[in-house]
């Protein structure tokens, strides 16, 4: 699982971090509780990323609208929020057809990523450390998928190098302007 975060996709246009949420779907474990927190965190974006994370590329229209459709209804129903109009194609697999249906779903804009703190699957902290340095710059959207326990004991240390960077930690939401009162 140590090749998830590397696995920077594409660019997206000088987007800012949106370092939390970024994960619609993915389960926390237990003694994680990162997840219920952020569930009473009505600030993040949410963007969509489907039900069974598989390549969208290859699915079928219908298969493409269920697997957002059931993540839409998962986050309203869970979370209370409106996923739309962020979604974050599983390993950044997009063509015009899948962005098209997914318009016509409302998720408008595909959220594409720099880089990960690859914490997908359990990895030490110093290699997840290692990640941040990497990956935690200026106009960069980086993933933490917070899934496992170690991102918990270095929240300090991820802090000072956005400190040390003078980042700005920014919501989807805060980079479009999009208003609050959507929801
Ligand atoms: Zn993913």
């Amino acid at each position: 699982m140590r090749s998830t975060g590397i696995r920077a996709v594409g660019r997206f246009d000088a987007a800012p971090d949106d370092g939390c949420g970024a994960e619609g779907t993915d389960a926390a474990p237990p003694g994680v509780q990162d997840a219920r927190s952020a569930r009473r965190d009505r600030s993040a974006s949410r963007p969509n990323h489907t039900w069974t994370h598989p390549a969208l590329t290859s699915l079928t229209a219908r298969g493409v609208t269920d697997e957002l459709e059931r993540t839409r209804r998962f986050l309203r129903n869970d979370f209370g929020v409106e996923s739309a109009p962020y979604f974050r194609p599983p390993f950044g697999y997009r063509d015009a057809a899948v962005d098209r249906i997914a318009a016509d779903l409302g998720y408008t804009v595909p959220v594409l990523w720099d880089g990960s703190l690859s914490d997908s699957g359990v990895i030490t902290e110093k290699y997840l450390m290692a990640m941040a340095r990497r990956y935690l710059r200026a106009q960069r959207i980086v993933i933490g998928h917070a899934n496992h326990a170690p991102v918990t004991r270095v929240f300090g240390e991820l802090q000072e190098i956005v400190t040390e960077r003078r980042l700005n930690m920014l919501t989807l939401d805060d980079y479009f302007q999009r208003p609050i009162a959507r929801r």
